[in-house]
């Protein structure tokens, strides 16, 4: 054995990735399990608790850039038009969701007008604006490894868009503010409502592991140059 042929053994001994690619560990109870291959629409369940390891949807990709590109035009149109408007005794009022937050600033709700700014104004935009970086960047020939660190923090901003809860506390104040004034629901109202259920279905429809599977990691770089070294010393 020539002393490149020893070489290249060590490397083969000391130097092989671990990892299998279709082991996952369930998120619920932690089982390391193997993945088969399922059908489309088809979902796998852990043996251990049953939860839902993964579902593979179909098209995900390009129905959820449909759903990123339809929800930064619902956010727009929801953030710039009137949410509420207010006739007291001949005064009328109207505001925007950040005007709304503004008015919690002005009034000495300093942190409450912060976290309804965070949650309904810039948690939706950062959730929105990262999902769609991470289907472009998926759609590429080879997924970029940036992709890879954004869509592990995506899920932080999902937690934080709170649009919904929102609206359910603008829907309690309405049924309590109505025997005093005359509440005209802003445009804004319903779109928000649109967007909701928008950023849901961008969610549901979404399947990370495809992405995941997309991205070339730095150790599958590596890999390819040695499997091209190795050929290259074979032949
Ligand atoms: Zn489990």
């Amino acid at each position: 054995m020539s002393h490149q042929e020893s070489g290249l053994v060590h490397t083969e001994i000391y130097n092989q990735p671990v990892a299998d690619a279709s082991l996952i560990a369930c998120l619920h109870c932690d089982l390391p399990q193997r993945l088969s291959e399922i059908a489309l629409g088809a979902s796998a369940r852990c043996p251990r608790c049953n939860k839902e390891l993964w579902r593979r949807r179909e098209d995900s990709l390009n129905r959820t850039l449909a759903l990123t590109l339809a929800a930064p035009v619902l956010y727009v149109i929801a953030n710039s038009v009137p949410i509420l408007g207010l006739t007291i005794v001949g005064r009328d009022a109207s505001t925007t969701v950040i005007g709304g937050a503004q008015h919690l600033w002005n009034n000495g709700q300093q942190l409450v007008g912060v976290l309804v700014l965070f949650s309904a104004v810039v948690a939706p935009a950062l959730q929105i604006g990262l999902m769609l970086a991470i289907v472009l960047g998926a759609m590429r020939e080879r997924a970029p490894r940036w992709v890879g660190a954004v869509l592990r923090h995506h899920p932080i901003t999902r937690i934080w868009s709170m649009i919904e809860v929102m609206m359910v506390g603008v829907l309690v104040a309405l049924v309590k503010i109505v025997d005093y004034a005359t509440v005209i629901p802003g445009i804004a109202l319903f779109v928000l409502w649109v967007l909701v259920f928008i950023l849901a279905r961008m969610q549901a429809g979404f399947d990370s592991r495809e992405v995941w599977e997309k991205i070339q990691w730095a150790d599958e770089a590596q890999r390819d140059a040695a499997g091209d070294s190795l050929a290259e010393g074979t032949s």
